[in-house]
């Protein structure tokens, strides 16, 4: 199953519609101003996700504690059922525990208003989905574009359009701006996807089986991508992935089960850095 909840292409929708009280300064200088920096960037402490009540009750996440600090690359694995969505969700700013806390560089995101979550998803956060989640018949520049919108701060469309191409040009992807998500491939598309994610400069990218939608050269160069976004621009990454080969990009695994964390181990397995195939070619111009 999906970890990320469909919900962002609602979320985006939400986001959309909420867009005017985004741009609302007292309200973002709200939730921003709690943000301290001498926490880690990501604190789950006792995280209870319980669905149903009494003996229908069922713990999908129980008791969860989870450090993850500022410029770390981590895979989440378990089996379905796991709690993996769950805490990709709640980590997401998309969903809240039941009990527990979440500190978000010491904001406790549980005492943190929808919108306020909203805001601080927007602001910190990035998201890359199994199925790329683009808008079909948008050109590429335009997908990239739309959370600059959304978050209601980009001073100018201009200014979006300068960091979405910018963006676009850092996945390899210059050249391609116009194009709609069916004149490119699948590798092409979750480039876009991933120009999306970082044109908004987060602090961490939430990716939902990033290639599970791709073959395994294309696989490879998707995750040295997010190593390179890791590596280079210091955004931390989160990942579920069932798959071993793309869980050795990252240098820590967390297994989950029975919506606890089984283990928490750096990565053994981690794949040395190699240099990206060539940069998809430009398109041909007529
Ligand atoms: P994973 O992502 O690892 O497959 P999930 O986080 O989706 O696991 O699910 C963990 C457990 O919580 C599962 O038993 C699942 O059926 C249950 N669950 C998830 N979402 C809901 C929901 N909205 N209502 C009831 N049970 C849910």
């Amino acid at each position: 199953m999906s970890a990320l909840s469909p919900e962002v292409p609602a979320g985006l929708a939400r986001a959309a519609a909420d867009a005017p009280t985004a741009a609302r300064p007292d309200l973002l200088a709200s939730t921003v101003s709690v943000i301290r920096s001498d926490s880690p960037l990501i604190r789950l402490r006792g995280v209870t996700k319980r669905y149903g009540t009494g003996q229908a009750a069922l713990m999908a996440l129980n008791c969860i504690d989870l450090d993850i600090n500022a410029g770390e690359f981590v895979a989440i694995m378990g089996p379905s059922g796991s709690g993996k969505s769950t805490a990709m969700n709640i980590l997401g700013c998309l969903d809240t525990p039941s009990d527990g806390q979440y500190l978000f560089r010491g904001t406790h995101v549980e005492a943190l208003s929808r919108d306020q979550r909203a805001r601080l998803r927007r602001r910190y956060l990035g998201f890359v989905f199994q199925g790329f989640n683009l808008l079909a018949r948008t050109s590429a520049q335009e997908n990239v574009e739309l959370p600059l919108l959304y978050r209601g701060e980009s001073a100018s469309r201009r200014q979006a359009a300068a960091a979405a191409a910018k963006a676009l040009q850092s996945v390899g992807l210059g050249g391609w701006e116009h194009h709609t998500p069916g004149e490119l491939s699948g590798g092409q598309q979750q480039r876009v996807a991933i120009a999306r994610a970082i044109v908004t400069e987060p602090a961490v990218v939430l990716a939902d089986e990033p290639t599970g939608n791709l073959d395994t050269q294309r696989s490879q160069e998707i995750m040295e991508l997010l190593r390179g976004l890791n590596v280079e621009h210091g955004i931390t990454v989160l990942m579920v992935t069932h798959e071993p080969d793309m869980a050795a990009y990252a240098r820590r695994v967390v297994r989950f089960i029975d919506g606890r964390i089984e283990s928490d181990q750096p990565n053994p397995l981690l794949v040395p850095p190699r240099p990206l195939h060539a940069p998809a070619a430009q398109p041909r111009r007529s």
